[in-house]
């Protein structure tokens, strides 16, 4: 009661705004959290485009390792944002943040370019290409043409297509009205020599029609699928998803897995490639190849 009049009505604005769609609430109450999160937001905000421009975003690459060969298959390239005074700001802070106002294409489009000066090191100082997977924020199938710079950076390196794959994301397949154009952009993919990937496979209500209709070169199933392997319905689902995408030429791949338990029934189940802390965390480019050369001399 004390508060004056203008405060209030921020504070009542502010709380009205916070209202998610989903929520079917008459009252919405402030919290102080609202604004706390609202001040981080545009602090973030103002620190995205001198980050770009400094440098600040880097790409981590994390291997992904055979099952059954032990060979390395390829990498995830994954965005640190490694601020000169925040210190490192982890993508579950951002990437939300960025994906509601549009920053995130810039984002994708800057690591996408990195990875592609990556892959032309490595091809101009004669060593092994692995293939590099890049995701691609859900913002990007908003527009017709979303690959057509991604296209210009790749030839301006000079970079086979194949070398790269493109990670979409599940969430991306449950808005219907976006549906055409996702199916179209994938179709121009291929055609384009990208590879294509299904991200966080069974984070959500996964279908098997998504399987169906697209054509996607690779899934990725999420870490949650395989926290309860240890009951026989959970082992059976896993391997009945592994054993369709093989008979439907899909590489499969486990992501987050945990325990020599889990690789175990991965491997038995026909599991391709496995993405996890237990060989490696997602490490800066110096640091994989040297991490690889370890590897590949042991
Ligand atoms: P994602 O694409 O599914 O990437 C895999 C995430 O799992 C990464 O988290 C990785 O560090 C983490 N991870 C890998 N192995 C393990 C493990 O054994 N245990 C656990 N607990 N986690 C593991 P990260 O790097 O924090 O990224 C989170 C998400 O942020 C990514 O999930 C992706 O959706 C998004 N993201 C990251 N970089 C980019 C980017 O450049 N562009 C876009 N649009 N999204 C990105
Ligand atoms: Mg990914
Ligand atoms: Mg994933």
């Amino acid at each position: 009661p004390a508060a004056d009049i203008t405060v209030l009505q921020d504070r009542a604005k502010t709380a009205s705004r916070n209202r998610s769609a989903a929520e079917d609430e008459h009252c919405k109450f402030y919290d102080a959290a609202f604004t706390q999160r609202l001040l981080r937001e545009r602090e973030l905000n103002d620190l995205f485009e001198p980050s770009l421009e400094n440098g600040d975003f880097q790409v981590f690459l994390q291997p992904k390792v055979g099952v059954n060969n032990d060979e390395i298959g390829g990498a995830e390239a994954l965005v640190r944002w490694i601020h000169p005074a925040q210190g490192v700001i982890f993508p579950s802070d951002f990437i939300p943040l960025f994906e509601k106002n549009g920053r995130i294409r810039s984002l994708d489009l800057y690591m996408f370019e990195q990875v592609c000066k990556t892959l032309r090191d490595w091809a101009d100082r004669g060593r092994q290409i692995l293939p590099i997977s890049v995701n691609l924020s859900r913002e990007h199938f908003r527009s017709d043409d979303a690959l057509r710079p991604l296209q210009a950076i790749a030839s301006r390196y000079a970079i086979a297509t194949g070398w790269i794959e493109l990670e979409l994301t599940e969430s991306i397949f449950f808005d219907a009205n976006s549906l055409p154009n996702v199916d179209k952009q994938i179709k121009r993919m291929h055609e384009l020599g990208f590879h294509c990937s299904l991200d966080d496979f069974g984070m959500g209500y996964s279908s098997l029609s998504l399987l169906m209709e697209f054509d996607i070169d690779a899934i990725k199933l999420d870490q949650s699928f395989f926290k309860d392997i240890a009951r026989p319905r959970a082992r059976e689902v896993i391997s009945s998803i592994l054993q369709l995408s093989k008979s439907i030429g899909t590489q499969t791949v486990a992501e987050g897995v945990k325990n020599d338990r889990q690789i175990a029934f991965l491997t038995e189940a026909g599991c391709d490639l496995i993405q996890s802390y237990y060989y490696s965390p997602p490490l800066p480019v110096a640091e994989f190849e040297e991490w690889l050369a370890r590897r590949q001399s042991s």
